[in-house]
């Protein structure tokens, strides 16, 4: 009995410790000065918002984190990771925020604190040329490529193994039993490897990705992802900061405010979208 009391409470210790990594807020305004540098966590594959060019990862999320960087006074220093580490990693404090072309999603909102939006997606889907898709459920048995965590990966899932409404009612995904498979990528440029390579039939992302990999591989073409009674997805795309790091917050919508306000992120999409394709 003693022994079995230890063990519960080296578990209830154990978890104790590992919810509360992060609660220091690690990454408050007073500390990041202090150290004079903006951690941002990304994933550089996903153009316009951020990609690699002259070996380092540039895009409309790297050029708005510049500014925030600008208006902190210190240096900006991007790691690119894969995407579906970046909410842990700014929930722990290792990055101080999360700019990747992010969707505000209900779960996420349970790790980590949304900025305001600063530009909105909604899904597409990719194919080969020859593959004519008029919505989702032309899809049904296909092997379909999505990069794992995203909204894609979420919206395709949801239609094989369907899901529950607001009320918690099951719900029949589009998809389900027609033998389709969700086919995860670490990132968007390995999903439209294996779509160029035959091994899947289509891929699901957001549409200005969507958009540059068509242009950038021949023999691929992209519309809206539309369900059959013609309604798309709509996301917004923020920033994400550690909860109840309110410091930062307010500094990361100033400087997203003004950025909207005056026209430079519509200007950042307009010449990331050019000089992310290939010529
Ligand atoms: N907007 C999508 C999401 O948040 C995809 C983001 C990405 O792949 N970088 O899930």
């Amino acid at each position: 009995m003693k022994k079995i009391v230890t063990v519960v409470l080296a578990a209830l210790l154990a978890a104790t410790l590992l919810a509360c990594t992060g609660c220091g807020n690690t990454q408050s305004v007073e500390n990041i000065q202090k150290n004079g540098e903006l951690i941002v966590y990304t994933n550089a594959e996903f153009a316009p918002f951020e990609y690699i060019s002259g070996g380092k990862p540039v895009g409309v999320d790297i050029d708005i984190c510049q500014k925030i960087a600008d208006e902190l006074g210190v240096t900006l220093t991007v790691e690119n990771v894969d995407f579906d580490i970046i909410v842990s990693s700014v929930q722990s404090g290792k990055a101080a925020l999360g700019a990747a072309g992010m969707t505000v999603t209900d779960e996420r909102k349970e790790s980590v604190d949304f900025s305001i939006s600063y530009t909105t997606s909604t899904q597409y889907v990719i194919t080969s040329e020859e593959f004519e898709v008029n919505n989702i459920e032309d899809l049904k048995g296909m092997q379909i490529g999505v990069q794992l965590g995203t909204t894609g990966d979420f919206t395709v899932s949801d239609e094989i193994n369907g899901y529950e409404d607001d009320e918690g009612n099951p719900v029949t995904g589009v998809l389900q039993d027609s033998g389709a498979e969700v086919i995860t990528y670490p990132n968007a440029n390995l999903a439209a490897e294996a779509l160029k390579a035959g091994k899947i039939s289509a891929v699901v992302i957001d549409q200005l990705p969507a958009e540059i990999i068509v242009q950038n591989n021949s023999g691929l073409h992209s519309t809206e992802l539309l369900y059959p009674d013609g309604s798309t997805t709509t996301e917004e795309y923020a920033i994400c900061v550690a909860k109840g790091n309110d410091s930062l917050m307010e500094v990361v919508n100033k400087v997203l405010q003004e950025l909207l306000d005056d026209g430079t992120i519509e200007e950042y999409i307009i010449h990331h979208s050019t000089e992310a394709v290939v010529e």
